[in-house]
């Protein structure tokens, strides 16, 4: 179906990102004619297509109706809720709101692909007021693994809904002011008709833990490390990063920072005013002058991220810091899912340059995820009091985990959020009431495409498959004038006995006979039959489906 023009006493959700999947937020709220969307973010990699880096959500729904969308909404500056908007507000072209901090992140994103002089960007204050078309939106401050992390109370002439964001319960974030719980329980008293909520850690029990519980097993590991320390986190992570840093000042370190995302992050945390009490600090070219057991280096990488600074310090390629026997690596992070290989390959890498490896555990907290575990869902539930509780942000099991755990926390209605699917939240029960196109774009070189594209379907099959190429040059009556010529990439190894292009010559001169002075076929019959069976013989010999591209040329 074509995006609704909703009433104004209607008002609807709409996720095209997010839900179903980790990464790429992309939600809409629909009233009175109008669309407002909540964050735009990318996600990295595909789980089908190796070879991608990033992914964002398919807007073709929103195509014919960018008269309709009154404003871009970005809860914080995570990669997953802001990463998107430089590639896609040339087809949105609406105005754009965020906090001090999200819109340096993004301005400098624009600045790339020279949009800064084009998007409207509006500067919201937490704890504020602001309008946005026909909805009146309330922004309340959050605590989350970044700074500035804010939800929305969204108000329309259909009643209101409050979209969570990416949140977690702290009270002590270490930078600013944390959950505005006193806001949070109010809701209860306004008929909040559905909460959108960030699903990423029903699965974990308990409470995720505050940035104040990593401080003291953290100090313990970093006093007891001999040579250099460097731990790394997530550079968007800034309150990680002044956690870090004043451990290592109070520990009388010196604190450098590797990575230029690292150097980015406190650049602009620092323009937003925050991180002013810290020195500054250590550049990579000065690490050298630094005696070893006097430094701690706090680097980007933790991933194992190939261009990231602790992969190229594991592989002995950074310019300015190495590895020696006995150093400490620590990490304090959580390991994304899919990125286990990566990391444990760079970890044995660390270990062989005779690096100490140490991870959070149980036992030493050193990294609390941003995203709420199962007591604090129930405690903004019990907060908030939404009559209807809508999943998103997570993945699938996720999402579903959430809308069990909601009903069992005796929310009336909980609804699973699917990207693409319509939910009528006003007049009557929440139901959906349909599906606009919706799927993933991928950034390809300097184009946006589909992710059913064509060139991404013959990469991924050349990737996996290899690739042959024929050239024919035949006469009018489809003799071969000269040795046809074949060339194959990746398609099997080449040994004296077996080589494909030899095998795939000796087939084409045979299968091209039947076709010798025929009047029957034509050169594109011909072009095509052969292709057939040049798969079908390679299938057959190698049990590869390669690219397969035959030319016949028409000699005079
Ligand atoms: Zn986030
Ligand atoms: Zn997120």
């Amino acid at each position: 179906m074509n995006l609704p023009k909703p009433k104004k006493n209607e008002l609807m959700f709409l996720p095209l990102g997010g839900s179903g999947e980790i990464g790429m937020n992309l939600n809409l709220y629909g009233n009175s004619g109008k669309w407002l969307i909540v964050d735009c973010g990318v996600t990295f990699g595909d789980p089908i297509y190796g070879s991608v880096d990033i992914s964002m959500p398919d807007i073709v729904s929103l195509e014919n109706s960018t008269e309709s969308i009154c404003g871009l909404l970005l809860t914080h500056a995570h990669e997953d809720h802001i990463g998107a908007v430089h590639y896609l507000w040339p087809y949105l072209k609406c105005p754009v709101y965020a906090t001090e901090f999200a819109a340096e992140v993004l301005i400098r994103k624009l600045k790339e692909v020279g949009l800064e002089d084009e998007v409207e960007i509006n500067i919201i204050r937490i704890d504020s007021k602001i309008k946005i078309g026909p909805f009146d939106i309330e922004i309340i401050s959050m605590s989350h693994s970044i700074i500035e992390p804010s939800s929305a109370l969204i108000s329309t002439s259909a009643g209101s809904v409050f979209h969570t964001g990416d949140w977690k319960i702290d009270f002590n974030p270490q930078i600013g002011e944390g959950i505005n719980k006193k806001r949070l329980v109010e809701l209860a008293k306004e008929n909040v008709l559905a909460m959108v909520c960030d699903s990423t850690n029903v699965l974990v029990n308990g409470t995720s833990g505050s940035e104040e519980d990593v401080i003291k097993p953290l100090t313990n590991i970093i006093k007891e490390c001999s040579g250099r320390v460097f731990v790394s986190t997530f550079a968007s992570n800034v309150m990680r990063l002044n956690t870090l840093a004043k451990i290592g000042l109070s520990l009388g370190k010196k604190v450098a920072l590797v990575g230029q995302s690292m150097w980015r992050m406190v650049e602009i945390a620092k323009q937003s005013g925050y991180l002013s009490d810290l020195p500054t600090f250590i550049s990579e070219r000065d690490i050298k002058n630094v005696e070893k057991d006097n430094l701690m280096i706090i680097c980007t990488g933790s991933q194992g991220e190939p261009r990231g600074a602790l992969n190229r310090i594991a592989n002995g390629t950074h310019r300015d810091a190495s590895i020696s026997n006995g150093d400490s690596v620590i990490f304090s992070s959580r390991v994304i899912p899919g990125n286990e290989v990566s990391i444990s390959e760079m970890q044995n890498r660390l270990s062989e340059l005779g690096a100490n490896i140490i991870e959070s555990s149980k036992e030493n907290m050193i990294h609390v995820s941003g995203h709420p575990a199962r007591e604090e869902l129930s405690q903004m539930y019990s907060w908030v009091k939404p009559k209807t509780l809508i999943a998103v942000h997570g993945e699938t099991r996720h999402i579903n985990a959430h809308v069990k755990y909601a009903k069992e926390q005796q929310i009336n209605f909980a609804i699973p959020g699917r990207n693409g699917s319509i939910i009528q939240l006003s007049p009557g029960s929440p139901r959906f009431i349909g599906e606009v196109e919706h799927g993933r774009l991928i950034v390809d070189g300097n184009d946006l495409i589909t992710r059913n594209s064509e060139v991404l379907k013959k990469r991924h099959k050349m990737m996996f498959n290899g690739s042959v190429f024929v050239v024919l040059n035949v006469s009018e009556d489809f003799k071969l004038i000269n040795d046809p010529i074949i060339m194959t990439e990746g398609l099997a190894e080449i040994i004296e006995e077996d080589d494909p292009e030899y095998f795939i010559k000796s087939f084409i001169k045979e299968d091209i006979k039947p076709y010798y002075k025929s009047k029957k076929f034509d050169k594109s019959y011909i072009k095509e039959s052969m292709t057939n069976s040049l798969k079908r013989i390679i299938k057959a010999q190698y049990l590869k489906r390669p690219v397969v591209r035959l030319e016949l040329n028409l000699m005079k």
